[in-house]
């Protein structure tokens, strides 16, 4: 079972190349007329025990020429040209073979060399790993990507960022473009003349700012479809471009042919580390980076801090008041009620919220990019503690992230904090559905854990306590505790309208509460901010 489903991995590299012509054969040559047609391919791939590089006027195209990478030889004819020669491949049918020659015409010297390397590595892998097995499989290279990660979730998550509308959402994200702007060019000196490496490259934004800065050579990684709008979007922009190189395929998995000075990334996800993305520009770093060299960004913080929202938490209880109608054309649908309750309450919440529902002083949590370990981010663990300003209701944890530029000229912050100018992150709650009382000065402890799972993301574990007032706080005693467990995949998107909700939160600023019933209204009656549509794939943590 697992040798067939690893056959059919294929794991793939492209590049590039200005033209490709067959020897001894007039009627195949593959170019690019102009900077704006489609470039010619070489992809090198795997599968069924041979690494196969092939030529390919675009991704689609059957007009092709392939070789077996392990009996091929590639030569440099000049900086920009080479000749790659391959056996004859094929049934014994008697005849005589032939091999196939091409001349490949790169684009730049950069991208001849990188050519060049992932050549060699190819080869290698096929005499390393391409053993056949009995039944024609083959015993694949599984990366660490493909290690961790469930392919059903890689294929939809390289499948949502393959499209244009979502990359223009990110670009759209001004807090966000804007910053990454500004931190490149105020600190120009740590691109100039430099070699950058951009981890998961999207439509090459971040690629193209830092040759704007004066980038040596940038090596544009990009594993989903979007490499190819990466290749026409840095084409079109030629002055930049001639010091762009895109390559498709993981930063696990992909050769570069020169270890680059700075690394620059994008791998931001809801509170911080949804989509594991994070753990790949950590791996790109112990693979490309040269020793001391900077990351862009260098640092990531969570925040935390309780907050008391009366108002979601009424909402959330609402959802599943469904479920406790005895007669439903019928049917009585209560048997229900708990699981769908606990449902909605296993779902944290992504929306814009106003920072007076914060009900402490807030703490954090710093992952340094530059020294953690790829495994330190498998599972994190967060003590709580925080002393209570106000005397209230608690209804869970809030929690949202920063990133630092740490550059040589500017130190810049991205923050997705609330209050700030709203991000396309916006920020993560996690609702308890048992709240806690508080008094004012009173302490609040507990643990935020999170534990990646193969699907991308975490599984939350939260615990909050308050421990006891008065004289009893003196041995210690825990007065209330509550906890939830949490899938990050799977959050309730409710962005509301900033107007109406600061209203509504007005009206009741943090006064405790003296009931411990909450009222929980018909779904009808409650006058909620307006939701809008959530995404699909819950990718727009990043998003
Ligand atoms: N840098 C772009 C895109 C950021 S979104 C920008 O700032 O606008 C993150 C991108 O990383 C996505 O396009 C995704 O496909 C890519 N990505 C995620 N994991 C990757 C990996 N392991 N290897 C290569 N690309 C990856």
């Amino acid at each position: 079972m697992e040798i067939q489903k690893q056959s059919k991995q294929q794991q793939q590299e492209e590049f590039a190349l200005a033209s490709v012509t067959e020897l001894a054969s007039s009627s195949t040559s593959l170019s690019r007329s102009d900077s704006h047609s489609a470039p010619v391919i070489a992809r090198f791939s795997a599968g069924n025990g041979v690494a196969v590089l092939r030529f390919n006027r675009d991704s689609e195209s059957t007009d092709s020429i392939s070789v077996d990478v392990k009996t091929a030889q590639l030569s440099k004819l000049g900086p920009l040209q080479s000749v790659c020669i391959a056996e004859a491949s094929g049934a014994d049918t008697g005849k005589e073979k032939y091999s196939t020659g091409v001349t490949v015409q790169f684009r730049n010297e950069e991208e001849s060399r990188a050519f060049h390397c992932a050549f060699e590595q190819w080869k290698k892998k096929d005499i390393v790993q391409g053993t056949l097995l009995p039944n024609g499989a083959v015993t694949s290279f599984k990366s660490k990507f493909e290690d961790k990660i469930e392919p059903s979730s890689a294929k939809m998550y390289f499948h949502y960022y393959g499209q244009l509308l979502h990359q223009q959402n990110m670009m759209q994200d001004y807090v966000r473009t804007g910053t990454y702007y500004a931190a490149v060019m105020e600190n120009r000196v740590d691109f100039i003349d430099r070699v950058v490496v951009d981890v998961g490259a999207g439509s090459g934004i971040l690629s193209l700012f830092a040759a704007q800065a004066g980038a040596k050579h940038v090596y544009a990684v990009e594993a989903s479809e979007m490499a190819e709008y990466a290749r026409k979007l840095i084409a079109g922009n030629p002055s930049l471009g001639e010091r762009i190189t895109v390559i498709k395929g993981k930063v696990e998995e992909v050769e570069l042919p020169e270890k680059a000075d700075i690394l620059i990334s994008e791998p931001m996800g809801t509170l911080l580390v949804n989509e594991r993305m994070l753990e790949s520009y950590v791996i790109a770093r112990d693979r490309f980076l040269v020793p001391n060299g900077k990351m862009f960004p260098a640092v990531g913080r969570i925040h935390m801090a309780p907050f008391s929202d009366e108002y979601l938490f009424v909402e959330i209880a609402n959802k599943a008041l469904f479920w406790q109608q005895h007669k439903y054309f019928g049917v009585d649908l209560t048997p229900l009620y708990g699981s769908a309750f606990g449902g909605y309450f296993s779902q944290p919440v992504v929306d814009a919220f106003d920072p007076r529902l914060l009900v402490a002083p807030t703490i954090s949590h710093d992952l340094d990019f530059t020294e953690i370990k790829e495994e330190d981010l498998y599972e994190i663990e967060i003590p709580l503690k925080f002393v209570a300003s106000v005397g209230t209701r608690v209804h869970g944890l809030a929690c949202w992230f920063d990133v630092l530029f740490n550059g040589s000229t500017v130190q810049r912050w991205l923050t997705t904090a609330p209050g700030a100018p709203t991000t396309h992150w916006y920020q993560l709650r996690c609702v308890l559905s048992q709240p806690l009382y508080v008094m004012a000065g009173q302490e609040i402890t507990g643990q935020l854990r999170m534990v990646a799972h193969n699907a991308q993301s975490y599984t939350i574990y939260l615990t909050l306590s308050a421990k006891m007032w008065g004289p009893g706080a003196e041995q210690g005693g825990i007065l209330q505790t509550s906890s939830c467990k949490l899938d990050l995949k799977e959050p309730y998107y409710r962005m509301s309208q900033p107007q109406a909700y600061a209203m509504a939160q007005d009206q009741q600023p943090h006064q405790p509460i003296h009931t411990q019933d909450i009222h929980i209204h018909a779904a009808d009656d409650l006058e909620g901010p307006e939701l809008i549509q959530p995404p699909p794939q819950n990718l727009d943590g990043q998003l």
